[in-house]
């Protein structure tokens, strides 16, 4: 980001493109931020996609709230944002606060949210609203099979032996970097436990993984 800013590239974070069309000789493309330009709108998240995504709103809305669950703003986003998001004119922080209902009838018109301390309701006026509440692992599927850790992450390497794998370590360097509490399955990217939840991270393990299968096949010949 700080390369392409640098070179003086606009990084519009959430934004769609929807149109193209050419202007005295320019290209002009049209993103779908700017259609809630003079709008208030509603972000839901207390982390840093959501905190980027309420100052790029900020910058067209008439007014964005940003609802976030939990008691503080610095629980689980980068203190640097979390300064600049309140002490910004344009953006509302609705602390310990849920969204319950969406209210309109062709568009969006307002969020019923609920207060999750008190459990008071109220509504609050959006004409779009932008989710970044993050992600859970898709794995109860496999809860019976292959070690989980609490959050449902897939444990792998060291800390799946120490799940109760019977056969590890052994000779061959077992368990391999990677490998699920069960032998020969292995996990990368996001849902793997302790993964640092990044793309290049998700793909530089799925190349690991390819390596370490040859690598798990070859002990096992
Ligand atoms: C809002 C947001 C912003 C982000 N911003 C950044 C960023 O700026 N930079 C960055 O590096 N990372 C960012 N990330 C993180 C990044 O997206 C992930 O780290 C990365 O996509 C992980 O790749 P993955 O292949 O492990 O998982 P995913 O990209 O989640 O891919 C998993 C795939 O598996 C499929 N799947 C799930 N269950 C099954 C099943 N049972 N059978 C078959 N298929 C299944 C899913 O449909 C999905 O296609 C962001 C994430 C979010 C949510």
């Amino acid at each position: 980001m700080i390369q392409a800013d640098k070179f003086g590239a606009r990084l519009l974070v959430p934004a769609q493109a929807c149109g193209l069309h050419l202007d005295a000789g320019d290209h002009i493309v049209t993103v779908e931020a700017q259609m809630c330009e003079q709008d208030p709108v509603v972000v839901v998240g207390g982390g840093n996609s959501a905190g980027q995504a309420a100052l790029f709103l900020a910058r067209h809305a008439a007014c964005v709230r940003l609802l976030v669950r939990e008691e503080a703003l610095s629980t689980s986003m980068s203190r640097y944002l979390a300064v600049e998001i309140e002490r910004h004119a344009r953006i509302q922080i609705v602390l310990n606060t849920e969204v319950r209902e969406l209210i309109g009838e062709d568009k969006l018109a307002a969020v019923g949210a609920e207060n999750n301390r008190t459990g008071e309701r109220s509504t609050i006026e959006a004409r779009a609203m932008f989710i970044f509440i993050g992600a859970e692992p898709y794995t109860t599927w496999l809860a019976d099979e292959i070690a989980l850790d609490p959050k449902g992450y897939i444990l792998t390497g060291a800390d799946a032996t120490r799940s109760g794998r019977p056969d590890t370590p052994d000779s061959a360097g077992r368990p391999f970097p990677l490998e699920t509490s069960k032998a020969g399955v292995f996990a990368a990217g996001d849902v793997r436990s302790g993964s640092v939840k990044r793309v290049a991270a998700a793909v530089g393990e799925g190349a690991m993984a390819v390596r370490l299968i040859h690598d798990y096949l070859q002990a096992g010949e």
